[in-house]
């Protein structure tokens, strides 16, 4: 069995070619503050991807950039002007943050319904509530490339391996959401093959390439690679052996062009929404 790839960039593109129509069609114009501190080279990059993408919809867009040694106070006001700023709808602070920056107080900071990103603790209670708030663009990410697939998740065994508050947690709950059954591992869980075994549906949410080794997968599980590793040769890798995995998967995102793309395309959308509401 070869698995069938899901071409997280064609469906980004299709998402966020509806969303620049809307704009259009509505006559609005959302605005996207994207805040960068300090010098991370990947951070750099993805920064740039989003606030070129929102350029591309015809969106408003800022991409702020604050030396690495910037205080937490300064942080705080920039992010505090933009709150107060009825241009931006959406505010993005790009993690992670220099180690002297408590993370929460900047997340504490941005105002609910600004919060694009869905990190606001008030936006997680939401999610956990089933009520409507912004949901972190990743994980509903992964969710729009499942349903893509057709296949139904009501009563599929799902794993999410990774429990960070960005990713794998929202990940449980959205799927529980779907009526999955879903099992949480980290990096204490025994026995990961074991699970990656039994499960119908693999979200790899890890950080260490090649973690997930490709002959642990079920035969025809949806295997959804979150990981973005890069090697000492430069070259970019998920968590999940791909090429073991795709000979067992019926569905595999691939690494670059899976999740990726689909992160910037839930994050525009998530833009239009505030931008409306
Ligand atoms: P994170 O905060 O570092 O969390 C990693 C999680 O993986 C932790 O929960 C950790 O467990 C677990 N873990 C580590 N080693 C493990 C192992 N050997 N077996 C099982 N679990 C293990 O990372 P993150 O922010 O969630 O990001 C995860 C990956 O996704 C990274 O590669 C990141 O670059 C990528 N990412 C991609 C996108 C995208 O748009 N494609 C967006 C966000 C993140 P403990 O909790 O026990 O430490």
């Amino acid at each position: 069995m070869s698995a069938r790839l899901l071409d997280g960039k064609a469906i980004a593109g299709e998402i966020t070619a509806a969303l620049g129509d809307k704009v259009r069609t509505l006559g609005i114009r959302p605005g996207l503050a994207v805040v960068l501190v300090g010098e991370d080279p990947a951070s750099k990059i993805y920064t740039a991807n989003k606030a070129k993408k929102a350029q591309q919809l015809g969106y408003a867009s800022w991409l702020i950039t604050l030396p690495g040694d910037a205080s937490e106070t300064v942080v705080l006001r920039e992010v505090e002007r933009l709150a107060a700023d009825p241009q931006v709808h959406g505010i993005l602070v790009q993690f992670p943050l220099p180690k002297h920056i408590a993370a929460d107080r900047i997340v504490d900071a941005i105002p609910p319904g600004k919060d694009v990103d869905g990190f606001h603790p008030l936006n997680a209670g939401l999610l956990t509530l089933r009520r409507p708030g912004f949901v972190p663009c990743t994980p509903s990410g992964v969710l729009e490339l499942l349903r893509r697939t057709g296949e139904p998740l009501a009563g599929k065994n799902a794993l999410v391996i990774g429990r960070s508050h960005l990713v794998g947690k929202p990940m449980v709950q959205l799927l529980e959401q779907q009526d999955c059954t879903v099992t949480l591992a980290h990096s204490k869980t025994r026995d990961l093959d074991a699970f990656v075994g039994r499960a119908d549906i693999v979200v790899a949410a890890i950080g260490r390439p090649l973690a997930i080794q490709g002959e642990w997968i079920r035969a025809g599980a949806i295997v959804i690679d979150v990981g973005i590793n890069r090697l000492a040769d430069g070259r970019v890798v998920g968590d999940v052996e791909f090429a073991g995995a795709e000979k067992r998967a019926s569905w595999i995102t691939p690494v670059p062009g899976g999740v990726g793309p689909m992160t910037i395309a839930m994050l525009m959308a998530n833009t239009l929404t505030a931008a409306t509401r």
